[in-house]
C-alpha cells in the first residue's frame, strides 16, 4: 500500500471510530477525555516539545498515520499534519510515536530498575498483584523520587504478615522489599501469612487494613493467594473481592495453585475461583500472569468475559522462569516433592547462574537466607512464541528488585552491567515487539497490549490518572514512547553483566512532558514519575464492616453468626503424606509434567487415560518431548556459559 492510500485508510478509520454510533458501541475503556482529533490546524505558537514526522499510533481511536505532535507543559496539545515548531524538536522519521507503555505487574521501584524499565519503553509501573500493607507509606516514600509513574494496591500477603506474623507496616509497605519481608516472616521457621487460617478477629483486622488502603487511594485490592493456598479460605478471597467492589477498584490476583504448585489442571481452578466471585458481584478483575499451566483456557475465559462487557483484563510476562524467594511455601522440604520440583533440575541460583548442585545445598540456603531470590523453570519454552498472539492483554514484567552483594538496590546512575536481576525486567517489551515482528503480528495489536489495554480498563474503574494516559491524543498527558518498529528488541540475556542490558530501538521516552530518555540516554536528573492513585478519602475505618452483602447472606438466626462460617480453631495444613494420592498422581517429575502439557491425554488420571483410545503418534510425541528437553538444555548451557565469562 502506498503512503497516500494508507493515510486515507487511516483517516477513514478515525472517522468511523469516532462517529457517535461507534463510540456508543465501546462498552468499556472510553475515557471522558477521549479525543480522536488527529488533523488539527497547526498553530503558529512554539511548543515545549515538537515531535515531527513520526508515525503516530493510537489504539483507542485505531489511528495510524504520520503526524506532528506538539507538547506544552505535561500535555499533548496538538496532533497535526501541518508544520509545528518546538523549543526542543525530536525528528521521529521512521519511528512509531506510541502511548507510553503501562506495566501493571511490577514489584520494583528501586532507582536503577525503574530507569532500566523506562529504556524498555515503560512510562508507568504499577503493582496490582502484591503491593503494600500501608499504601500511604509507599506513596510518601516515593514522592518525587521515581523515574516513571508509580502506583500500588493493598497487598494480601503483606497485610497478613502484619496480622499473622507480627511484622510492622514499615517492613511490609514497599514491594521492592517483598522478598525481604517474606524472609523476615520465615525467620522463626513458620510463614504464618501463607500457612495459617485467620481467626474471625484476625480476618476482621485484615479487612480493616484493606479499607484503610482504599481510603488512602490504593489502585487495587490485590492478592498473591497462589503462595498462600494452605492458609487462605475461599471466603477470605470472596470478602476481598466484595470489598474491591464496594470501593469500585480492581481485584488483582496471582491465583491459587500456580505456578509452583501441584498438577497442571489445578491452576485454572484458581483462575475460576476469582472469576466466579467477580461474575457474582459484577466486580472488576485482573488475572495476574496467566501464562501458567493451561493458559490457553485462562485466556479464553478472560476474552469471553471481556466480550460480555465485564471489566476484566489479564497480563503476562515473556519468560519461562519465575523469580520468587527460595523459601516460597511450595518449595519447603515437606512440600517440594509433592509439587514435582527438583532444585537440581529446575532452580537456578541467580548469583552463580547455575542450577542448585544438590537438594542439601538448596535446603541449606533456604534455611539460612529465606529471602534469597531464585529463578525457577515453571513453563514450556515453546510458549514464548505463542503468548504474543494473545489479544487485549497487558504486557507485564513481574519485575523483582535486584539487590547487590551488599544487600542494596542499585543507585540510579549504576551501569547496566552491575544488574543481576531477571533479564525479563530489562526486556519484556523488547522481547514481545521482536517476536511480533518476526511472526508478522499486527503492530497495532502489540502497541495496544503495551499501552492502551491497562489504561482502558483502569479508566473504566474510575482511575482518573489512567483516563489521561495510554493514549496518543490531544489533551492527554504526554507519556510517550518513540521506537523503531524495525529494530526494537531486547538485548538482556541470562548472562551476568547482560541481565540489565537495555532494550534497543527506543531512542526517546517522554514522561509527564519531560524527555526522560533522550536519544537513547537516560537523563537521571529528571525524576518525572507521578503517583497513580485514587483520590484520598479522609474517613475513619468503621468498626463494623459492611461489604454490601447482607441481603445475600445465609442466616440461621442462631447466636454466634456470622462467626460460624469460620473454623472453630486454627487448622494446621495437612502433611504431605496425607496429601499424597499415589494412585492418581502420574507426574513423577517435571519432565512428565512437561510431557503432559504436550499431550492432553496425559492430564487424565491413568485409569481414565488408558480407557481413552490413544491415537497419538508415538514418534511425534517423542519428538515433542525431546524438543522441550533440547530447549531447556539450551537455556542451561546459556546460563552456564555466563559463569564461564
Ligand atoms: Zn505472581
Ligand atoms: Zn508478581
Amino acid at each position: 500500500m502506498n503512503k497516500a492510500i494508507s493515510l486515507l485508510v487511516a483517516v477513514s478509520v478515525v472517522l468511523t471510530a469516532c462517529n457517535d454510533d461507534a463510540v456508543k458501541e465501546k462498552k468499556v475503556g472510553t475515557s471522558p477525555f477521549t479525543n480522536c482529533s488527529f488533523d488539527m490546524a497547526a498553530p503558529g505558537e512554539t511548543f515545549d516539545i515538537a515531535i515531527v514526522n513520526g508515525r503516530v499510533m493510537d489504539p483507542e481511536c485505531n489511528f495510524d498515520g504520520v503526524r506532528n505532535v506538539g507538547i506544552k507543559g505535561n500535555r499533548i496539545t496538538v496532533i497535526s499534519k501541518g508544520e509545528i515548531k518546538g523549543k526542543k524538536t525530536i525528528d521521529a522519521a521512521g519511528h512509531v510515536v506510541a502511548p507510553g507503555f503501562v506495566n501493571t505487574h511490577n514489584h520494583s521501584f528501586a532507582p536503577f530498575d525503574t530507569k532500566m524499565m523506562a529504556h524498555d519503553g515503560i512510562t508507568t509501573l504499577l503493582d496490582t498483584e502484591a503491593g503494600a500493607s500501608n499504601v500511604k507509606l509507599f506513596y510518601d516514600k516515593y514522592k518525587d523520587k521515581v523515574f516513571v509513574n508509580y502506583g500500588v494496591g493493598v497487598s494480601h500477603e503483606e497485610v497478613r504478615r502484619v496480622v499473622l506474623d507480627g511484622l510492622t507496616e514499615e517492613q511490609t509497605s514497599d514491594p521492592t522489599y517483598i522478598l525481604t519481608s517474606r524472609g523476615l516472616a520465615q525467620k522463626d521457621g513458620h510463614a504464618s501469612w501463607a500457612l495459617d487460617i485467620p481467626t474471625p478477629e484476625q480476618h476482621k483486622q485484615i479487612l480493616k487494613m484493606y479499607i484503610q488502603g482504599m481510603h488512602d487511594g490504593a489502585i487495587s485490592v490485590s492478592s498473591t493467594v497462589g503462595y498462600m493456598g494452605y492458609g487462605v479460605p475461599t471466603y477470605e478471597i470472596f470478602d476481598l473481592q466484595k470489598l474491591a467492589k464496594k470501593y469500585e477498584r480492581f481485584f488483582g490476583a496471582h491465583t491459587r495453585f500456580g505456578p509452583t504448585e501441584s498438577l497442571p489442571t489445578n491452576y485454572t481452578l484458581g483462575v475460576r475461583e476469582i472469576i466466579a466471585n467477580a461474575v457474582a458481584i459484577d466486580g472488576s478483575l485482573i488475572l495476574s500472569h496467566i501464562q501458567n499451566q493451561n493458559w490457553q483456557e485462562s485466556y479464553e475465559l478472560a476474552r469471553r468475559l471481556q466480550k460480555r462487557g465485564m471489566n476484566i483484563f489479564a497480563e503476562y510476562y515473556p519468560a519461562i522462569t519465575g523469580n520468587p524467594n527460595i523459601a516460597t511455601p511450595q518449595l519447603l522440604p515437606d512440600k517440594i516433592d509433592k509439587n514435582n520440583i527438583d532444585p537440581t533440575k529446575h532452580i537456578y541460583n541467580p548469583r552463580t547462574g547455575k542450577l542448585y548442585e544438590s537438594r542439601e545445598a538448596f535446603f541449606k540456603m533456604q534455611k539460612e537466607s529465606p529471602d534469597e531470590a531464585i529463578f525457577i523453570i515453571v513453563r514450556d519454552p515453546r510458549w514464548m512464541k505463542e503468548w504474543p498472539h494473545m489479544k487485549d492483554i497487558v504486557i507485564a514484567s513481574d519485575a523483582i528488585a535486584y539487590f547487590d552483594k551488599n544487600g542494596k538496590p542499585l543507585p540510579l546512575d549504576a551501569h547496566y552491567s552491575e544488574y543481576g536481576g531477571h533479564p525479563r525486567n530489562a526486556g519484556s517489551n523488547g522481547i514481545v515487539f521482536r517476536e511480533a515482528r518476526e511472526q508478522n503480528i499486527p503492530l497495532m495489536d502489540i502497541v495496544n497490549n503495551a499501552s492502551y489495554v491497562a489504561a482502558r480498563y483502569l479508566s473504566t474503574a474510575g482511575l482518573k490518572a489512567m483516563q489521561e494516559r495510554g493514549r496518543m491524543q490531544p489533551g492527554m498527558i504526554a507519556d510517550i514512547t518513540i521506537f523503531n518498529p524495525d529494530t526494537i528488541a531486547e538485548t538482556s540475556t541470562m548472562k551476568f553483566g547482560e541481565r540489565g542490558s537495555y532494550t534497543r530501538g527506543i531512542p526517546y521516552v517522554i514522561i509527564n512532558g519531560q524527555v526522560s530518555i533522550d536519544n537513547g540516554v537516560a537523563n537521571t536528573k529528571i525524576l518525572a514519575g507521578q503517583p497513580i492513585r485514587y483520590e484520598i478519602m479522609n474517613k475513619k475505618v468503621p468498626d463494623e464492616i459492611d461489604l454490601g452483602d447482607k441481603e445475600f447472606q445465609w442466616h440461621s438466626g442462631m447466636p454466634g453468626y456470622p462467626a460460624t462460617r469460620f473454623p472453630p480453631q486454627k487448622m494446621n495444613p495437612p502433611s504431605p503424606n496425607e496429601l499424597e494420592r499415589k494412585e492418581t498422581s502420574q507426574f513423577q517429575d517435571r519432565e512428565s509434567l512437561m510431557h503432559s502439557l504436550a499431550c492432553p491425554l496425559h492430564s487424565l488420571p491413568k485409569q481414565t487415560a488408558s480407557k481413552v483410545k490413544h491415537d497419538h503418534k508415538h514418534d511425534e510425541h517423542g519428538h515433542d518431548h525431546q524438543h522441550v528437553e533440547q530447549l531447556r538444555q539450551a537455556e542451561q548451557v546459556d546460563v552456564l556459559a555466563s559463569v564461564m565469562n
